[in-house]
């Protein structure tokens, strides 16, 4: 079997809006073609246009080759060996960001089709099943701009989330900092009181996870905002300092008693070392697409078993990535959650419509996908619908 051809659709949600600190207005889904007629799917979350050039752009010189021209006449099968030479012929350009972002997406495809190809769920091929169904937690962050208004609205939605079922939620609670979430404007100290809020509604058993996305501009700052946060019970917080500012990671974990949880930004293994070795956070948080696909991230949650820390994998896109990330972890021991963006309690139709079917959650739990590959198909009156819509906005971008 060879890759004949490799189609990258670039979407956009209908009145997405830049404000947002939502990355679910947009998604880069690529398809994988073969000469026998099986094709793999696959997804990330990064800008998709930028995503885009990175698997289109021809190749100029043996250090910065084309990851589309490096896999056109290659046997779709030879997953790790395909990953390697995307690795090293795109390094000069790649290595990190984007271009890793992109190879994520492609990975993730040639998973689906392995599996596709070998009548098997990817799981199976990914080491082999180690439970018998993957936990959801619900991601929770209501579309309003004003923080009264937001108040009221996260107790409601966290109490909707255990009523549809989940077991778990996270709150994103971003009103200040550099992604402030459309506009909202708060203090440390209401943040303290939204967190109250919700887990006073929630009770104490319920498990709950805050992302503040980078609130905090140092270590020192952060510790007297979430001094009293000890409180709450809470799972993790996540990314509460610039990404790159590994030395004040490390001092939260070692000088305060919450877990820190990071990595949803991260490309590649070498960046989940440092994260892991340097940053001592004791949760790691990999997207499967943009750390590099399937491949990387099974990789990552390997060295993270080693150091014998929790794997909780950022999700913040369609259907695809839900799948993906429970293939992932169900061959992952120390993974008690994924991420996932309840149906019901996101505002994003791209999320909700680019999937005609999925996996779904029973009871709290998704059962253990069954499906050859990754088991998902597309809706392809709503990719086309998306697609439109990207295409309005760059030629208005670009006129
Ligand atoms: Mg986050």
């Amino acid at each position: 079997m060879k890759i004949v051809r490799i189609d990258c659709h670039v979407l956009l949600e209908p009145g997405y809006d830049v404000g947002a600190t939502s990355s679910s207005q947009d998604d880069i889904v690529v398809e994988i073609h073969t000469d026998e007629g099986i094709t793999g799917l696959g997804e990330s979350d990064v800008n998709p246009w930028i995503a885009r050039a990175c698997i289109q752009a021809p190749g100029t010189h043996t250090m910065g080759l084309g990851l589309s021209e490096m896999l056109i006449g290659q046997d779709p099968l030879e997953i790790e060996a395909l990953w390697q030479k995307l690795y090293v012929g795109s390094a000069m350009n790649g290595r990190r960001g984007a271009v890793i972002h992109a190879i994520g997406a492609l990975d993730m495809a040639l998973h689906d089709l392995r599996g596709k190809a070998l009548g098997k769920p990817c799981h199976e091929l990914l080491g082999g099943a180690v439970k018998k169904s993957i936990t959801p937690y619900a991601s929770l962050q209501p579309e309003v701009s004003s923080f009264p208004a937001y108040r009221r609205s996260i107790v409601e939605w966290a109490l909707r989330a255990k009523s549809i079922g989940f077991r778990a939620a996270k709150i994103e609670v971003t009103p200040c900092g550099p992604y402030a979430h459309k506009g909202l404007v708060a203090t440390h100290a209401e943040m303290t009181e939204v967190i109250r809020d919700v887990r006073a509604a929630l009770g104490p058993d319920f498990t709950l996870m805050v992302d503040v996305q980078y609130a905090f501009p140092s270590a020192e700052t952060c510790m007297r905002a979430i001094e009293s946060w000890t409180e709450f019970n809470l799972f993790f917080i996540e990314t509460p300092l610039p990404s790159d500012d590994l030395a004040g990671y490390a001092r939260l974990a070692e000088e305060q008693a919450i877990p820190i949880a990071a990595g949803e930004w991260l490309a590649t293994r070498y960046e989940f070392l440092d994260l892991m070795d340097r940053g001592k956070v004791q949760v790691v948080q990999p997207d499967v697409g943009r750390v590099g696909g399937l491949t990387e991230a099974k990789r990552v949650c390997n060295l993270a078993e080693q150091r014998k820390l929790r794997i909780v994998p950022h999700l913040w896109k369609s259907g695809i990535s839900i799948a993906a990330a429970a293939h992932l972890a169900a061959t992952t021991r120390n993974c008690p959650f994924i991420e996932f963006l309840p149906d019901e309690l996101c505002e994003s139709s791209l999320r909700k419509e680019l999937v005609e079917s999925g996996l779904q959650m029973i009871d709290g739990e998704i059962p253990l996908p069954t499906e050859p590959g990754l088991g998902v198909t597309l809706n392809r009156e709503a990719l086309a619908r998306f697609k439109r819509e990207a295409e309005n906005v760059s030629a208005s971008f670009f006129a």
